[in-house]
């Protein structure tokens, strides 16, 4: 008989909302990190529940722009060219899945997804007493060129396509909303079913507490491996060995990295995404604002105003490319106005497959081993109901939506 029903690997947001899922319907549930729960990728995001935002990062735009991605120095969008030639697999299925065909089909299957994300987050806000830490005012994006106004127009259609409720202002009712804006607008939408977390790192606390205090079971550890035993899996962590009906791999960026755990086979990579905080200055914004030149959120959050986003495609362990964020720094003087020094700054991982899909579902290797990582841009947003989805599998059950897409075996180009 094995110690548990479930062991969770990852404190982030999918792995304490899985936790929490499933401890809430009974299981016997120990969850594990080495890490503080909620400290790392989704500590510093740009904290919005982004139920609208199914276009993936694979866009055709993507390939039209390749030259100046690799060499370029002033993009939202960087691609460090000696990591690329190091993952070419990587790579060249990311770049595969940017065709207009690959891209449309992967947007239909993320909103499939986001369109259950409130169902399997708002029941572990309400239980977690979490409800102070989420503002309903939606999400602002702008475009200030004629170019990236008019660039805007497809992928706008498409969410209309695809049930993504929005609504388009003119620049004057932009400014109403936020008067603090200082760039140019070509084109502004309003997505009014957002929503925002005043501290994202706050509410994985507090998840984590809830499922503690339900008799979760909570070890501050890494897990060293994992290891199927046919009939149940052996996880060593800490120095012990524990057995469990399942695991589940919610490491975020890191999950190949576990021996065992049957993610190596499977293409994980970063985007790796940087903020800078403002103490005290909150209040220059009033909802998050995305800013599609800039490549990054303005996000009036608990701590101060937190300039969040980019994207650099390098390797986990690289080091901090300073150039990013001062690049945020200038651009978000170029959109709010002059800045102060700012107080705070970081860098994360988002964990990305190259189509944008999370793995959710047992791994190709057991029946055992649950996928639960590869959330990129979204994981805040989706690891309530990815939680939910694990729950229902940990439990034997099929879950009420189809995972197929998201299938960890499949085929990634
Ligand atoms: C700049 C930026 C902005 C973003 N903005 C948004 C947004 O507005 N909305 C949105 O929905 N998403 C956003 N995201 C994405 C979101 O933050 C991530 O998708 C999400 O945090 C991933 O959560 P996770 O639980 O998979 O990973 P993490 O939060 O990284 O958690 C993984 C955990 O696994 C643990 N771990 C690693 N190895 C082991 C091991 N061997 N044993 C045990 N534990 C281990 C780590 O310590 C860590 O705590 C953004 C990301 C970035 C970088």
């Amino acid at each position: 008989m094995a110690d548990f029903d479930l062991i969770v690997v990852g404190a982030g947001i999918v792995g304490t909302s899985a936790a929490l899922w499933s401890r809430m319907r009974g299981l016997n549930v120990l969850l594990a990190d080495p890490n503080p729960p909620g400290s790392g990728t989704s500590s510093g995001n740009a904290c919005t529940i982004a139920t609208y935002a199914c276009l993936p990062t694979n866009d055709p735009s993507v390939l039209t722009g390749l030259p100046r991605l690799l060499f370029g120095t002033d993009s939202p969008l960087s691609v460090s060219w000696a990591h690329a030639l190091r993952n070419p697999r990587w790579m060249l299925s990311f770049l595969a899945n940017c065709r207009t065909g690959p891209s449309r089909r992967i947007a239909g299957d993320l909103a499939a997804l986001l369109s259950a994300a409130d169902a399997g987050l708002d029941p572990l806000i309400a239980e977690a007493g979490a409800g102070d830490l989420i503002v309903s005012r939606g999400q602002l994006n702008i475009w200030s060129t004629r170019e990236g106004a008019k660039g805007a127009a497809s992928g706008l259609a498409l969410r209309r396509e695809l049930g993504v409720p929005f609504r388009e202002l003119s620049a004057a009712e932009a400014l109403e909303l936020e008067p603090n804006i200082r760039a140019p607008i070509a084109r502004a939408v309003h997505y009014p079913g957002a929503r925002h977390v005043r501290d994202p790192e706050e509410l994985v606390r507090r998840l984590h507490a809830r499922f503690v205090v339900l008799g979760g079971v909570w070890r501050q550890a890494a897990v060293e491996r994992v290891r199927d035993l046919n009939d149940r899996v052996e996880v060593m962590l800490g120095g012990d060995t524990v057995t469990a009906g399942r695991v589940a791999i919610a490491s975020g960026a890191r999950s190949a990295l576990i021996p065992g755990g049957g993610a190596d086979r499977i293409p994980l990579g970063t985007e790796r995404g940087y903020h800078l905080l403002f103490a005290g200055e909150a209040d220059r914004v009033s909802r998050p604002v995305g800013w599609s030149e800039g490549g990054f959120y303005s996000v009036p959050m608990a701590r101060g105003l937190r300039l969040a986003g980019t994207v650099e495609i390098a390797s986990l362990d690289a080091p901090v490319n300073r150039r990013r964020l001062s690049y945020i720094a200038r651009r978000g003087a170029e959109f709010l106005g002059p800045l102060p020094e700012p107080t705070s700054e970081w860098l994360g991982f988002r964990p990305t497959l190259p189509d944008s899909r999370p793995a959710i579902g047992a791994s190709p290797g057991s029946p055992r081993i649950l996928h639960a990582f590869g959330h990129q841009h979204l994981g805040l947003t989706t690891g309530g109901i990815t939680g939910r989805i694990i729950a229902d599998l940990a439990e034997g059950r099929q879950p009420n939506m189809d995972i197929a897409p998201f299938d960890p075996g499949r085929r990634y180009a």
